[in-house]
């Protein structure tokens, strides 16, 4: 007879599963987690479905357990490969995405309690007498609970124990959450919302993958519609997951899941600790937690019956991972929408052009909220800084710093945003023209006043702050250049020498308990302005903001990148949408040296369509997504010689093909990060194009990196 083998795929950076011969008494299915050995070490791997690969060199090594806990199902399986044929990516290593809470696979251990178990211990002390006094409540304790409660020692609980006066007894574990209850507090909805929520409503009714646009302004109760649907699968007793861009931000969206639906959802991101991690998986994976909010990673949880996936802010570049395994997690939550077989929404109030297109195209159902709810949308104007613009070295023009004066004369807030942090991009000497770079980055570096630091923000090599130049010597000749937000607040504090300001920032928080904290200090109303980057402009709803000035809105335009007019678009309409949310009134000021840039014009004026219509026209004309297909092959090493000749035989191989065409090398946007030189190719494909087909073959063919040299391939690029 023949000894029993099976394929097991393991976490790390390999393609297809290894053979391992199967134990007598052992049977294996395939989705069974066990442990195998892999060279020198032990590992969890994934019991593969196909036939086991049988040349194998040597021995074959037994799998050595199989582990008790919940298998990873079919559609799962299917998930990984998908992911690692599009995104060209080991299967291992993204199989590794889903097996990151390895303590869950193990047997579930039981949280053992003590209880008071009747006979009296035959020596009594005074400790002993506190300890029964408090457990005579008949309740089961924590040995280190009941031990705090009687103010003694564990050990004087643990005597109690072996003298049988106490009994260990084991509980069934703590649920992670309450079960959210489908019809808690449900929101009586106005006749565009109840058409879009009934749409989805349907949607989750009938089952089956579909793909849901909903789009509408902010503040139209988008959130609202989709807890329709999510109630709607709630009431089926299926699970729900809603990822959200940033899990930092999600604090209010956490309380008004709690208010419509009586508890909080289970959270999934990676702060969460060790325990509550392992409890959540498990919860999520036998069924009993019906509802996840998670950044990205909550994608690879195992839901036993998932009913229904939304993706909040769905244009979002957070959802994009760019190291390891590079995927958008967007797309990959239409992707396992598809191989569970249920529906998806993507909420925006500015849908990403590729959701817009494939909404035109039929592929996405397209709901739309056309008006916000109980406020008119703010009043949006362009501030030319070539006529209206401040004296020199100041940053807020007077039509910005009077309509600020007002809005808190009037006992509501304003809002600056900034997309930059610390206090100005670029320091250099007056007298000799020296620039502070970074050694290791093609970048300058920022000065934070703060920390009195000048910093790279691509490295973080930071120097303290000078007083001389380093270069020449002279005293006193450094100045800054340009803004970052703390030099805006210096500003707006000279101007208003009475108001309570507040910096928002990345570097400026600690953690998110802080961030939360914060947020919470401007919806009570303890700040009258706020000064921030892109953090501030995300998703908060500040009940008394009225004005939002944004201090440079070219800054995004100028970049040279083709996809800079929607991200500029998408952030300037998030931000100025932050204005007015509960009440009219809101108006936002935006400054600009080129107030007739398309862009600005469409912010300006609300004609969404405007924007849309001409971003498609010049896609489809330059052939970019959703036209064509593109990647973007990283390549780097320590030296330029070396990135630079990697980067070029592998041009020199790429193979012949039509509808196809690689252009570059040339250096990457930022030609040096970290020490490492960077060079780019981009692959430039028609839209029905076999791009993965054409990768794998040129990199089969191509000469593989050696040295220092890693290469990184990035299918659909965020910025090219
Ligand atoms: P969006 O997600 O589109 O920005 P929200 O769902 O956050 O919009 O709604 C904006 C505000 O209006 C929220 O405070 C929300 O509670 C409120 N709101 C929206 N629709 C309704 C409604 N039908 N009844 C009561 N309040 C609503
Ligand atoms: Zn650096």
């Amino acid at each position: 007879m023949s000894q029993s083998i099976v394929p097991v795929l393991t976490p790390v950076a390999v393609e297809a599963p290894y053979s391992y011969a199967v134990p007598d008494g052992m049977t294996l299915s395939p989705g069974d987690v066990v442990v195998v050995p892999l060279g020198p070490r032990t590992v969890l791997g994934v019991v593969w479905d196909g036939e086991p690969d049988r040349i194998v060199r040597g021995k074959l090594r037994p799998v050595e357990a199989k582990l008790a806990g919940p298998a990873i199902a079919p559609a799962m399986r299917r998930f990984v490969e998908w992911i690692a044929d599009y995104t060209l990516s080991p299967r291992g290593m993204v199989l590794r995405m889903m097996l990151r809470v390895p303590e869950a696979f193990g047997p579930q251990m039981p949280v053992i309690a003590v209880r008071l178990a009747g006979a009296p211990p035959e020596r009594m002390t005074e400790a002993r007498r506190r300890v029964l006094e408090v457990a005579g409540d008949g309740l089961a304790w924590s040995k280190t609970a009941l031990a705090r409660a009687a103010g003694v020692g564990v050990s004087v609980v643990e005597g109690l124990i072996q003298a049988g006066t106490l009994q260990c007894v084991a509980l069934p574990p703590k649920p992670v959450v309450a079960p959210p209850e489908p019809d808690f507090a449900a929101t009586a909805l106005t006749q565009a919302q109840s058409g879009a929520a009934e749409a989805l409503a349907d949607a989750v009714a009938a089952g089956g993958f579909s793909v849901s646009l909903l789009e509408g302004v902010t503040g139209s109760g988008k959130t609202e519609v989709y807890f329709e649907a999510m109630s709607e699968a709630l009431r089926r007793g299926r699970q729900v997951l809603v990822m959200v861009p940033e899990i930092s931000l999600t604090a209010q969206f956490l309380a008004r899941f709690e208010a419509r639906f009586g508890t909080m959802p289970a959270e999934w991101h990676s702060g969460l600790t060790p325990k509550l991690r392992e409890r959540t998986w498990r919860g999520v994976a036998s069924g009993e937690v019906k509802a996840v909010a998670g950044a990205r990673s909550a994608l690879f949880l195992p839901f036993a019956d998932l009913g229904l996936i939304v993706v909040d802010e769905e244009h979002d570049p957070a959802y994009k991972q760019e190291e390891g395994v590079i995927y958008s997690a967007r797309d990959m939550a239409v992707v396992r929408g598809s191989l569970e077989g249920v529906p998806v929404v993507l909420s925006s109030a500015t849908p990403s052009v590729e959701s817009r297109a494939n909404a035109e195209r039929g592929r996405y159902r397209h709901l739309r909220l056309p008006d916000r709810y109980g406020a008119r949308l703010p009043d949006i104007r362009a501030v030319d800084m070539r006529s209206d613009g401040p004296e020199r070295g100041r940053f807020l023009s007077p039509p910005l710093v009077a309509a600020i004066a007002a809005t808190i004369a009037g006992g509501e807030q304003a809002l600056l945003f900034l997309n930059r942090r610390g206090y100005a991009p670029l320091t250099l000497c007056r007298a000799c023209g020296f620039r502070f770079e970074c050694p290791n980055c093609s970048a300058w570096l920022v000065e934070h006043r703060f920390r009195r630091q000048l910093a790279c923000h691509h490295c973080g090599h930071a120097i303290p702050r000078p007083v001389n130049c380093p270069n020449c010597g002279a005293e006193d000749s450094l100045v800054p250049c340009g803004p970052g937000i703390e030099r805006i607040a210096e500003e707006a504090a000279e101007r208003f020498p009475d108001i309570r300001i507040l910096m928002l920032s990345s570097d400026l928080i600690g953690s998110i308990a802080e961030l939360r904290q914060r947020f919470t200090m401007i919806e009570r109303g303890e700040v009258d302005l706020v000064v921030g980057t892109q953090l501030v402009a995300k998703g908060h709803n500040f009940p008394n903001l009225a004005l939002v000035g944004v201090v440079d809105a070219d800054v995004g335009l100028a970049t040279g990148d083709p996809r800079a007019a929607e991200r500029t678009f998408q952030l300037l309409q998030q931000v100025t949408g932050r204005a007015g949310r509960q009440r009219d009134g809101g108006r936002a000021l935006i400054q600009t040296f080129d107030p007739d840039h398309p862009v600005i014009k469409a912010i300006v004026s609300g004609d969404r369509e405007a924007f849309y219509a001409r971003e498609m026209e010049s896609r489809e004309r330059q052939g970019l997504p959703p036209f064509g297909r593109l990647a973007a092959i990283l390549v780097s090493a320590r030296s330029q010689d070396e990135a630079a000749s990697h980067a070029k035989a592998l041009a020199r191989a790429v193979p012949p093909a039509d509808g196809v065409r690689v252009l570059g090398p040339a250096e990457a946007p930022l030609a040096v990060v970290r020490g490492r030189h960077r060079f780019r190719l981009l692959v430039k494909a028609r839209r029905t194009f076999d791009l993965q087909g054409f990768l794998r073959a040129w990199f089969d063919a191509a000469p593989k990196p050696r040295g220092s040299v890693r290469m990184s391939v990035d299918v659909d690029p965020l910025s090219f």
